[in-house]
């Protein structure tokens, strides 16, 4: 049993993911260890958003295969209460701006994905409820759109569950098992456990837990926050929302509420949490809330006397060079990671999870993401990035 054990650690997104391709692959035993309950990361707290508007070739690449994935797993998950919502992801920018993503348009010719470019008085007349300001220009993905976390995780975790993966749930992964520099295994609460292969998807615990076996990467957290609406009269018709000029970002939301998130560009990182910590402990920054739905409210006139009912905190993590993290651990065989996602993993998850399963089960993949590998950064640079003590406005700036 344990020879051809998979096993996986945190039960985010994620995770959740490389358990469903793994586990629909066959062949092999999945067993996925989440600390808390699977979702109590940031997974939870996230927006959903996804565009295939990426800036990189790998991203654009990979993107494309969660888009077209979501579908799949519409079809799968729809008994278990899950459905994509394809409204279609509107990524707006202020003049200013629009020329550096201008250059990426022979990027999404070249890869076949469709966009339209609309001004400010076709966005007014496409979605009545948005009002953005004359020279505003959208880039619309018409394949974009969102997923209710609060439906596609549980969704996820049971459908995972009846392919036969062992999710146990108040695991806590304390270590890793390695014989002849190789792991063989994991540490569950003090407790050995054998495995073939070990994806490690922590999210914001990634340094703190590959410390124990000599690995650091260059990933920075920050806190980030989503709000809710009380509900509207009626269901908004709004495509999801990229609101760049706005420092925000929104979509419809069930029960006939928005919701609406943002960054705090003035906050410090988050640092490292111990292995203990959980999220419900994060607070948003005193009027945050007010403050964003005054930045908003010129876009979404909506919001005026439509206060928030709801918020989620959580923490973003973006590598030093703002892609991805995800690959073979350098030098250790056996161990495999997925991190750093920044505020779009959620997007990312059906193809980070298929791409982790394969290189769990062959060692390769089929698209090539050597641009996301854990092995373009160099012990040094990685040491001088996680020695600054940066502000979020100093990342890069990643939404979705
Ligand atoms: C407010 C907010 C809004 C966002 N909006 C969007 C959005 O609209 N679109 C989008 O694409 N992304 C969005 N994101 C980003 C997205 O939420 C994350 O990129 C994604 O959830 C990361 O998934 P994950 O599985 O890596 O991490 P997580 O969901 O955090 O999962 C990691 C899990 O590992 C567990 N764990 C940690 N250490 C251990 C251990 N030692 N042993 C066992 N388990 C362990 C944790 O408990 C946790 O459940 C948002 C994030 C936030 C905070």
């Amino acid at each position: 049993m344990s020879a051809d054990r998979i096993v996986i650690v945190g039960g985010g997104v994620i995770g959740l993911s490389a358990a469903w391709h793994l586990a629909r692959g066959g062949g092999v035993s999945v067993t996925l260890l989440e600390k808390d309950a699977v979702g109590a990361g940031s997974s939870a707290r996230a927006g959903g958003i996804i565009t295939g508007h990426l800036w990189s070739k790998t991203g654009v690449e990979a993107r494309k295969i969660s888009l077209r994935l979501l579908h799949a797993l519409t079809g799968e998950l729809r008994a278990y209460g899950y459905a994509y919502q394809a409204v279609g992801c509107l990524n707006l920018f202020a003049p200013s701006d629009w020329p550096e993503r201008m250059r990426l348009l022979p990027l999404y010719d070249q890869t076949g994905v469709p966009y339209e470019i609309l001004d400010a008085a076709e966005i007014r007349e496409r979605w009545p409820l948005l009002a953005p300001e004359d020279g505003a220009i959208g880039l619309f993905d018409p394949l974009g759109g969102y997923s209710e976390p609060d439906d596609y995780i549980p969704a996820l975790a049971r459908k995972c569950r009846d392919l036969g993966v062992d999710i146990r749930e108040g695991a806590m992964v304390t270590g890793f098992a390695r014989q002849r520099g190789r792991f063989t295994g994991v540490f569950v609460d003090g407790v050995p456990l054998d495995a073939k292969r070990v994806i490690c998807t922590v999210h914001s615990w990634t340094n703190r837990l590959l410390a124990e076996a000599g690995i650091q990467l260059p990933l920075k957290s920050f806190v980030h926050q989503r709000y809710l609406t009380a509900p509207l009269a009626e269901a908004a018709e709004l495509p999801a929302v990229n609101a760049n000029p706005y420092a925000a970002y929104l979509r419809p939301a069930k029960g006939k509420r928005i919701l609406v998130g943002g960054e705090t560009a003035a906050r410090h990182e988050f640092g490292t949490p111990p292995l203990a910590f959980g999220m419900d402990a994060l607070d948003a920054p005193r009027g945050f809330c007010d403050r964003l739905r005054a930045q908003v409210q010129p876009l979404l006139p909506a919001l005026a006397g439509n206060g928030f009912t709801e918020e989620r905190v959580g923490l973003i993590s973006i590598a030093m060079d703002g892609e991805p993290i995800l690959g073979a651990a350098p030098g250790l065989p056996g161990l495999i990671v997925g991190a750093a996602f920044h505020s779009g993993g959620f997007a990312y998850n059906p193809v980070a999870g298929k791409l982790l399963a394969e290189l769990a089960t062959k060692g390769e993949t089929e698209l090539d993401v050597a641009a996301f590998s854990p092995a373009r950064f160099s012990a040094a640079a990685t040491d001088d990035y996680l020695n600054l003590r940066l502000r979020q406005q100093d990342a890069f700036l990643r939404r979705h």
